[in-house]
């Protein structure tokens, strides 16, 4: 059995922290693959070596010196070398990327550099092999991850590697140029490594224990989540619930590889397992979990006979798809149809899109509604429990919240009700109240 763990930066942001890390992984023998981020904040008024690291190559790009940030990244490193008592001498390394930075490198192959020297000094430290990623992740000419060069070329070296670390964030693309996943991107390469090792879980340690319910700032001590398919994660993640980059879930998806999120600074907490969906097993309460977004319109068109008319959804999605809009959302009746989508996206062109609304629709009446958010409700126990969608229209109504459109996924997975965002805390904490206690049976 192989278990991938991925620490993230706050779990590696100093000596302490790596102590701790190491005690996981020797805890069991079957954590044999290791992806490391670059040391993160060790609090709240700290900054990330990644963020220090872009700024070196913002610095060289205004002609200022980079000797402060540098110097910082340089003594962060130092002083995790020093404070665990290892010799490996850092100092060639430092001169390289310095060199490479002053001499205008990019900036993904500058900001790759924190999870580079992390990962380096924690295969050291756990007595690891290093695996560079920069040589078993490919990305295509088209700045997309190659997933099948890269699972091949991996699975081979780890088949000949027991144990090793790698850093996260980064791979290499065609020309041999590095290049990085967008921020948070260990995650992926996490994902990418299990899949890779045929692992039978995916750990995922971080700063806290799981997923909750719903947002900490909006509700008072939410209850943990404990276990979420990938289906339902991907709907709440896309609400802004997130503890993992949107993109981890796709490799360890294909392999039905679970993903476990663990504390490293509470290490017996169970965490939330994100496994697949034929993993059916009944959650403890009826949803999952509540999560929203501020800061969507209702186009909102009607016209008599609409029901009638062929092609006008077709005309509609065709405007928006000519401004660049994608929508979020289409709930329509017979003579009416709304298009919900992001309120910034529709900002530049929102003249042009309503004329062009009116010219080629014609209808009776155009209106746009702002200042909506949705909500969604997320749970796969809703299938099954009759009576779900009452209970959250019931306690709306008691936290007198008016609703201005329902929207139940095809999938009964999830219903997206749009509210008016002065009334989107109230919405979420009436809806969390309700369901917040653990179902019988
Ligand atoms: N260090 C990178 C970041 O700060 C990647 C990661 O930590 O996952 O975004």
């Amino acid at each position: 059995m192989v278990k991938v763990t991925k620490f993230g930066g706050s779990s590696l942001a100093d000596a302490n922290q790596f102590r701790k890390v190491a005690a996981i992984i020797r805890a069991d023998h079957t954590r044999r693959y290791v992806v490391a981020s670059a040391p993160g904040k060790r609090g709240a008024n700290d900054i990330k070596v990644t963020d220090l690291l872009l700024e070196c190559f913002r610095r060289t790009r205004t002609g200022e010196s980079i000797d402060e940030p540098f110097g910082l990244i340089q003594e962060r490193f130092r002083t995790i070398m020093e404070d665990l008592g290892l010799q490996d001498d850092l100092e060639p390394e430092f001169r390289k990327i310095r060199t490479a930075i002053l001499n205008y490198a990019g900036s993904d192959y500058i900001a790759s550099r924190g999870e580079y020297l992390n990962a380096r000094i924690l295969a050291k430290y756990l007595g690891y092999a290093f695996i560079d990623a920069e040589y078993v992740i490919y990305f295509r000419e088209d700045g997309r991850l190659d997933s099948e060069r890269t699972n091949e070329r991996l699975s081979e070296v780890l088949s000949r590697t027991p144990r090793a670390v790698t850093p996260g964030f980064y791979g290499s693309m065609p020309n041999g140029t590095i290049k990085t996943f967008s921020r948070g991107g260990s995650d992926v390469t996490g994902s990418i490594v299990a899949r890779a090792a045929s692992a039978s879980l995916y750990e995922n340690w971080t700063d806290v224990s799981g997923m909750l319910m719903a947002d900490p700032r909006i509700v008072d001590d939410p209850l943990p989540i404990s276990r979420i398919t990938y289906r339902e994660l991907r709907e709440l993640a896309y609400m802004g619930a997130s503890v993992l980059h949107e993109e981890a879930i796709f490799p360890v998806r294909m392999a039905g590889i679970p993903i476990n999120i663990r504390n490293t600074n509470r290490p017996d907490d169970e965490g939330t397992m994100i496994v697949p969906g034929t993993d059916f097993a009944p959650s403890s309460t009826v949803i999952t979990g509540v999560a929203g977004k501020k800061g969507f319109s209702a186009v909102y068109i009607e016209k008599a006979m609409m029901n009638a008319e062929l092609g006008v959804g077709r005309r509609v999605l065709g405007i928006m798809e000519r401004h660049g809009i994608s929508f979020e959302h289409l709930p329509s009746g017979i003579d009416t149809m709304t298009v919900v989508v992001n309120t910034e996206d529709i900002a530049k062109d929102r003249g042009l899109i309503l004329e062009e609304i009116h010219r080629i629709i014609r209808p009776d009446h155009l209106t746009v509604h702002d200042n909506l958010a949705l909500i969604a409700v997320v749970g796969r126990g809703m299938i099954r429990t009759p009576g779900t969608a009452a209970r959250i229209f019931v306690a709306l109504a008691n936290a007198n919240v008016n609703i201005r459109m329902i929207d139940q996924g095809s999938s009964e997975l999830n219903i997206i009700i749009a509210v008016d965002s002065t009334n989107y805390t109230r919405a979420i904490q009436a809806i969390y109240n309700e369901f917040a206690v653990p179902s019988k049976g």
